[in-house]
């Protein structure tokens, strides 16, 4: 290898957001993973949601915890709501 032109290339450990750690090598002085062969689906044969640091959490309590059908019973509402504002609005252009 030619002198000056190369990283480092140190012992590191690398961390996963699940707690586990192990020794690898590596040009940077730390890792930080947010999944590793211990904690993903496919390595443990349980599925489940990935919550990589508490994202999820996160997000359900700044907007609270939704579903795909309340999600829809929303739209329908606002879908309701708009049809009842278009037949208020229809008989007041109708006289005017
Ligand atoms: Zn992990």
């Amino acid at each position: 290898m030619k002198e000056g032109i190369h990283p480092a290339y140190k012992d590191v450990e690398a961390r996963c957001a699940c707690g586990n750690t192990f020794k690898t090598r590596s040009t940077k002085p730390e890792l930080h993973l947010e999944i590793c062969s211990a904690c993903h689906p496919f390595f443990t044969g349980r599925q489940k949601l990935i919550d990589t640091e508490g994202r999820v959490e996160r997000f359900t309590k700044k907007y609270g915890a939704q579903t795909s059908e309340q999600r829809k019973t929303a739209e329908k509402a606002a879908k309701a709501t708009k049809a009842a504002a278009a037949k208020k609005a229809k008989p007041a252009t109708a006289t005017a």
